[in-house]
């Protein structure tokens, strides 16, 4: 049974993140999503509602991409925890041994470089592998949906269904759909 973990803020989690899940899955037999308190950031949504939105995004999110699934794919091989502290203390707790990361344009890279060394140099055990999300995904990230919704602009197509309706019961309380 080979085990990813994969890590994020997922402040809210997006069509991306899900795309990563779902590849993952091709190469995994099981993906747990870590939810990272993220002490360094200022979220908009608390530890729980990320949780709770990566829950309830996967529990209606179609296996589409996820060759081979079936009707309850996220059920049976996503499990979503919450993390405090080193991530590679998280995978001893777990016994998983690699990270999966998403890798969009050049501008994760180097971040992502130096997160990747700096998780070897603290844990050997541990690799960290990066997947690249479908073209369609590659422009988003939680911060733009954040902004866009702020200002009232559609993310439906971007986010999962509970992503898109907390947002607008967040930004816009009482607005009709
Ligand atoms: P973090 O604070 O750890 O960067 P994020 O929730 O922003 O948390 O991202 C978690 C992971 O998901 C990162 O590897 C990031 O590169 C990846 N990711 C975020 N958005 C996308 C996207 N649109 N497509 C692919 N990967 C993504």
């Amino acid at each position: 049974m080979r085990t990813a973990l994969f890590p994020g803020t997922f402040d809210p989690i997006t069509e991306g993140h899900l795309d990563i899940i779902r590849r993952g899955l091709k190469i995994f037999d099981r993906v747990i999503v870590a939810v990272a308190r993220g002490v360094h950031k200022e979220t908009l949504f608390s530890l729980e509602e990320r949780k709770e939105l990566v829950e309830a995004s996967l529990a209606e999110a179609s296996p589409a991409e996820a060759e081979g699934a079936g009707p309850d794919w996220a059920r049976d091989s996503v499990s979503v925890v919450e993390f405090d502290g080193l991530l590679v203390d998280l995978a001893d707790r777990m016994s998983v041994d690699v990270i999966i990361r998403g890798l969009r344009f050049v501008s994760d890279f180097e971040y992502e470089f130096q997160l990747a060394l700096m998780n070897r140099q603290l844990n050997r055990r541990v690799e960290t592998m990066f997947l690249m999300p479908s073209a369609r995904y590659s422009f988003l990230n939680a911060s733009i949906v954040r902004e866009v919704a702020r200002l009232g602009g559609d993310v439906s197509s971007l986010v999962p269904k509970p992503v898109a309706d907390r947002l607008k019961e967040r930004y816009h309380p009482g607005r009709p759909s």
